[in-house]
C-alpha cells in the first residue's frame, strides 16, 4: 500500500504518523483513538497564509473553518499559525473563546442563527456575522441597536454554481436553504434593504460552493461571479462592499482515485480571476478571505481501532468488526464517503483479501467501508482508518450509549498530548436527572 506522506512504517512494519509508532498509541491511549498530526495541521495553515502573501500581497486572510474539527486546541493552532475562523453555531463560538482565539477574525455563518446565538456572537465580539436572510438580517439589527453597536456583516450568497460534488455537500445553487440567490435579484435588495439599517455595516459579501471539489472552474466561476456583483452594488448602490469571502471546500486525498490540486493552486486561480475583473470594472481589489477545513485537518488525522470478531460467510463477504463505527465516523453511512484502511501492525504486509469493515453499532449500515483490500484480518490486530481528521469527532455521536474516543495530537518532535480526554460511561449518564 502507498501511504500519504504523513505515514511511514517503522521497522517493526508498524504504521507511523508524525513518526510515532501508531500500535503504541493504540496500547498506550486504548481504542477507537483519533490522532491528530499537529506539524501537518499547521503545515497546512502555512500553506494557504503563503499563498495569500505570495500571490495576493497578504491582502486577505485565510479562516479555519472550525466545524470541521472544533476543538479548543485546533483553534488555538489555527490562531498561533495567524488564521482566522469560521463559526456555525452558539457552541463553537463558546469554544473558540474559551481557548482565547482573537474573536475580531471569527465569521459567524448559519442559514437559522437563534436570537440567544446572535446575542452571544456580539458579546464575544465575533468580527462579522455572515447573514442569510432578511428574518436574520432584521434580528440582528435590533440586537444590536440594544447594545448600542454597529455590526460589521457580509451576506451570504448563492452565486448559482453547481460543483460538482456530493449533493449534500453542494451549496452554490438556487435550491439550497443557504443564503440570498442572486439571479431572482434577492440578493441585491437586501443589499438595497441593509443600507437603510442604522445598525449594520455591509462590509463584503461571502459564498462557499460546496465541499471536497477538486476542479478549480468552479472557484474560478464564484470569484468572477461575485466580484461582478460587489462591483455592481458599488454602482448602483453606492456602498463599498470592500471584504469578499469564497469559502472553503477545497478537496483531499481520501483514497488512491482522488487528484486534489494544492491548496494554493485554488486560492491562485481564484485571485488571478479576482484581479482579472477588478482591472476589468475598475475596482479596488478586495480583501480576501477564504475558509479551508477539510483541507487543514483531514488527512492530518487517522482513527485507530482494534478488531474484534471477523466474520466470514463464505460467498457473500467478510466482515471485520472494529471497536468503533458509526459513532465515531457518521460519513460512510451518511453520504458513502470513501476511505483508506489499512492494519497498523503489518503496514508492510500485502493485501490479499477484500472485506468490509463493520462498526459495532446497532445498525446494518453502520460500515467504516466496503470492499478494501487489508492483509488477512485477525482478533487484536490495530486497525487504521486515514484522513478522518475533518468531520469525524466533530460528527461523532453517543448513540448505543457509546463514549467518544479520546484524540492524541503528535508530533515529529516525539511530543504527544491528549487534547480530548475519552468519554466515560459516567460522562454519558451525567444529564440524565430522574
Ligand atoms: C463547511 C464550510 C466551510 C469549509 O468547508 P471544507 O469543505 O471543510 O473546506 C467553509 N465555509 C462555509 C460557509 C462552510 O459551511
Amino acid at each position: 500500500m502507498l501511504y500519504p506522506e504523513n505515514l511511514t512504517v517503522n521497522n517493526q512494519g508498524h504504521l507511523c504518523i508524525a513518526g510515532q509508532d501508531t500500535v503504541s498509541l493504540a496500547r498506550e491511549f486504548g481504542t477507537p483513538l483519533y490522532v491528530l498530526n499537529e506539524d501537518k495541521v499547521r503545515q497546512n495553515c502555512r500553506g494557504y497564509k503563503t499563498a495569500i502573501d505570495t500571490y495576493y500581497g497578504g491582502n486577505g486572510l485565510a479562516l479555519y473553518a472550525s466545524k470541521a474539527l472544533c476543538t479548543m486546541y485546533t483553534a488555538r493552532i489555527a490562531a498561533s499559525e495567524g488564521l482566522g475562523a469560521d463559526v456555525v453555531s452558539g457552541g463553537e463560538i463558546y469554544t473558540l473563546k474559551k481557548a482565547g482565539f482573537p474573536m475580531e477574525k471569527v465569521f459567524f455563518h448559519g442559514n437559522n442563527k437563534t436570537p440567544d446565538e446572535i446575542q452571544l456572537a456580539l458579546d464575544c465580539g465575533v468580527g462579522h456575522i455572515v447573514v442569510d436572510n432578511v428574518y436574520e438580517l432584521d434580528t440582528l439589527n435590533k440586537i444590536a441597536a440594544s447594545k448600542g453597536m454597529v455590526q460589521k456583516i457580509l451576506f451570504r450568497i448563492k452565486p448559482g454554481i453547481d460543483a460538482h460534488t456530493h449533493d449534500f455537500v453542494r451549496t452554490g445553487q438556487i435550491d439550497s436553504k443557504f443564503g440570498v440567490a442572486l439571479e431572482n435579484g434577492e440578493a441585491f435588495e437586501i443589499h438595497k434593504y441593509a443600507v437603510t439599517l442604522e445598525n449594520i455595516c455591509v462590509d463584503g459579501v461571502h459564498c462557499h460552493i460546496g465541499s471536497q471539489i477538486f476542479d478549480v472552474d468552479p472557484f474560478k466561476e464564484a470569484a468572477k461571479v461575485m466580484m461582478n456583483f460587489i462591483s455592481d452594488l458599488r454602482d448602483k448602490l453606492g456602498i463599498d462592499p470592500h471584504i469578499l469571502n469564497l469559502g472553503g471546500g477545497f478537496g483531499i486525498k481520501y483514497v488512491e482515485s482522488d487528484d486534489p490540486l494544492a491548496p494554493y493552486e485554488y486560492v491562485k486561480a481564484a485571485i488571478d480571476v479576482v484581479k482579472e475583473v477588478a482591472t476589468e470594472r475598475n475596482m479596488p481589489l478586495p480583501y480576501l478571505v477564504f475558509e479551508p477545513g477539510r483541507s487543514i485537518v483531514a488527512e492530518a488525522g487517522i482513527t485507530l481501532y482494534t478488531v474484534g470478531c471477523v466474520k466470514d460467510i463464505e460467498n457473500v463477504r467478510t466482515y471485520v468488526s472494529v471497536d468503533g463505527g458509526m459513532t465515531d465516523n457518521p460519513r460512510y453511512i451518511m453520504y458513502g464517503a470513501k476511505y483508506s484502511a489499512c492494519i497498523a501492525n503489518k503496514a508492510n504486509a500485502e493485501n490479499v483479501k477484500e472485506v468490509t469493515i463493520a462498526g459495532k453499532c446497532c445498525e446494518s449500515g453502520d460500515l467504516i467501508q466496503e470492499n478494501v483490500k487489508l492483509p488477512l484480518t485477525e482478533v487484536g490486530d490495530t486497525l487504521a482508518v486515514l484522513a478522518t481528521g475533518a468531520y469525524n469527532y466533530s460528527m461523532s455521536s453517543n448513540y448505543n450509549r457509546i463514549p467518544r474516543p479520546a484524540m492524541v495530537a503528535v508530533k515529529e518532535n516525539g511530543e504527544k498530548k491528549v487534547i480530548i480526554k475519552r468519554e466515560t460511561y459516567e460522562d454519558i449518564i451525567k444529564n440524565d436527572l430522574l
